[in-house]
């Protein structure tokens, strides 16, 4: 296909306001899949994304569009909407020239319609402004209009109006992204090939398969090519384009969108944001390649210490279409054999433990998710980055501390600034800026460390704006932390798998809590068990379990008193004996409850 009739775009919107609904309606009327064949959301492919509803992987599309007898080969990427893939989000809108920037007409202009817009329009992309849903009786059209002239500084007339669900204003749509779209075009004239790989999914024949926009020359069955960033070289199996089944083609050509079969086997190879080139005549990369971070550790333990090859073998075949996923082997006196693991956040965390339950057929303990911090020593000038509790240094004199910090974003209705405002304090939150955004709601700019937004804040600020707060957020770094680390001893003896890194601030708290609970949990033994919580080198908090009174005497009947007296002497001695080692037995269930994610 001519570049001139070539447009490459993707849709861009806060959660739920309906991209993948939308996607639906333009594969429809392009007639890329049969009226029969549709199904809601055709684009979430995965189970997984079916039943919950949410985009996890992106989704290319080719269409094909006639206009005025003119064919268009139109090119569309689904992206998700989480915060946690924002990385990939951004590769994405690499491999376009526009985007639809979506906004559900009965929710207006949210939190992440600006984090998605400023991701746009650093890129330069052509914006298309879409106001979606106006089939719905909630729908407040002319308000959402008025936002969107305030946000993009645009005039009425430039902004769609579309219904994802009855397919209205899709058409005109349809002709306002062929006018409005910039074709692609070249850097390098020729046939030497320039890719950038924006995805990638993974195959048991055909190895690494890697979603691509081509940005200059061509790519066919049996060329060399190679990764620009890890060097790795391989020939390609096949090429095609998403119908959105993958579908071969005879070549792959400049300005287009599809995917290559590279054969490659072996994890970590491909990565998003790297470039394919030729081998024999490499051009530059296609963008500043850098790695995604992974932002949250926990660490995985097989419940079955036998799967832990198993589980092993499972994480790398996921890593294979996921290089965002990074692991290393720990082991756990009392749990064995395991790995901690890094994820882009929360939801990626959530997302492969369920991948592994249901693909691999694992039973997992998952400890809380933990952060890292940035640890130097001042005397050494070391520098490291501490990803496990257990390896925190606890006496912090020598060393200076960083934890990475957000800036994020909160939607609300001004009813609710006194509720949320009130939260900041307890999250050590600043307040950046305040601004009425339109009649009736209030946008907040705030910074807080990572920390704190693991200590659900997010889930409070849902909760005390009665779930009509938007948010969104960004990485901005590493920041001096205030922070100690807090162990738990049982009878004098630390439990490492307990330990935690918390504020120091709130450490006298956290201490608390966390004797509590254990008091709550552990059953009574024997013996009296101590549980202390200790940080800054002393004990801030401290329960005693008294034991259980258990009459060693009761099945002896009759009067054989010094029987009895004998017995009650040598049981004794044996608590005295337990006492003295300090060794307490913690029940495997106290001790998944005390460290798992699900409480
Ligand atoms: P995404 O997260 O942006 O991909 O949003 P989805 O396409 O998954 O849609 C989110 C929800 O909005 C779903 O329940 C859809 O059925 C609903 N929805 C999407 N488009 C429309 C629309 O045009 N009108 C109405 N009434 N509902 C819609
Ligand atoms: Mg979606």
């Amino acid at each position: 296909m001519e570049l001139k009739n070539i447009r490459n775009f993707s849709i861009i919107a806060h959660i739920d306001h309906g991209k993948s609904t939308l996607a639906d309606r333009l594969l429809e009327v392009t007639h890329t899949i049969e009226k029969r064949k549709m199904r809601a959301q055709v684009l979430d492919m995965m189970d997984l994304e079916r039943e919950r509803g949410i985009t996890i992987k992106m989704q290319p599309v080719r269409m094909k569009y006639v206009q005025n007898s003119e064919e268009y080969l139109l090119n569309l990427i689904d992206t998700p909407g989480h915060i946690d893939f924002s990385y990939e989000v951004s590769r994405a809108l690499q491999a376009v020239e526009g985007v639809l920037l979506l906004v559900d007409a009965t929710q207006g202009v949210q939190a992440q319609t600006f984090t998605v817009l400023n991701l746009a329009r650093d890129l330069g992309l052509k914006i298309i402004p879409v106001i979606n849903k106006i089939d719905s009786d909630a729908a407040r059209v002319t308000e959402t209009e008025q936002e969107i002239m305030d946000l993009l500084k645009c005039e009425s007339a430039e902004i769609m109006k579309v219904s994802g669900k009855t397919g209205a204003g899709v058409a005109e749509l349809l002709t306002e992204i062929v006018a409005k779209i910039p074709a692609p075009t070249l850097e390098f004239p020729g046939t030497n090939p320039r890719a950038l790989i924006f995805d990638f999914s993974y195959s048991t024949h055909q190895g690494v398969i890697i979603y691509a926009r081509l940005f200059d020359g061509e790519i066919k069955k049996g060329e060399q090519l190679m990764f620009r960033a890890t060097g790795e070289k391989f020939t390609v199996l096949e090429v095609g384009s998403f119908m959105p089944e993958k579908k071969p083609l005879a070549k792959l050509s400049a300005g287009e969108i599809g995917y290559i079969v590279t054969g490659v086997k072996r994890a970590g190879t491909a990565r998003v944001g790297d470039t394919v080139t030729s081998v024999a005549h490499s051009l530059p990369a296609v963008a500043g390649y850098s790695e995604p971070k992974p932002v949250v550790w926990a660490s995985l333990y097989p419940e079955n210490a036998d799967d832990f090859v198993l589980l092993r073998q499972s994480l790398e075949r996921l890593r294979l279409s996921d290089a965002a996923l990074s692991f290393n082997e720990e082991s756990s006196g009392t749990l064995g054999r395991g790995f901690r693991a890094g994820f882009l956040g929360l939801l990626h965390l959530e997302i492969i433990v369920e991948r592994l339950k249901r693909e691999f057929d694992l039973s997992l303990v998952v400890t809380t998710p933990s952060i890292g911090y940035e640890v130097k020593n001042t005397q050494t000038d070391e520098t490291k980055m501490i990803y496990s509790p257990s390896l925190f240094p606890s006496d912090t004199h020598e060393y200076e501390i960083r934890e990475p910090w957000l800036r994020a974003s909160i939607i609300l209705p001004p009813s609710y600034l006194g509720n949320v405002i009130r939260l900041f304090n307890d999250h050590e939150v600043n307040l950046i800026t305040t601004e009425n955004f339109s009649d009736d709601r209030s946008k907040l700019e705030i910074e807080l460390p990572l920390r704190e937004l693991m200590r659900h804040f997010f889930d409070e600020l849902k909760s005390v704006s009665s779930g009509f707060a938007s948010f969104s957020y960004q990485l901005i770094g590493l920041r001096p932390a205030e922070v100690v680390r807090l162990d738990v001893l049982v009878n004098g003896e630390i439990v490492a798998p307990f330990c935690k890194v918390v504020s120091r601030a709130k450490v006298e708290h956290e201490a608390q809590a966390v004797v509590e609970k254990l008091e709550e949990l552990m059953p009574r033994q024997l013996i009296t068990i101590k549980l202390q919580a200790q940080a800054l080198g002393r004990i801030i908090a401290a329960r005693s379990l008294s034991a259980l009174r258990k009459d060693v005497t009761d099945y002896l009947y009759g009067g054989d008193i010094t029987r009895k007296m004998k017995l009650r002497e040598k049981q004794k001695k044996g608590k005295k004996k337990m006492q003295a080692r300090g060794s307490v037995n913690i029940p495997p269930e106290v001790f998944l409850k005390m460290i798992s994610s699900q409480n």
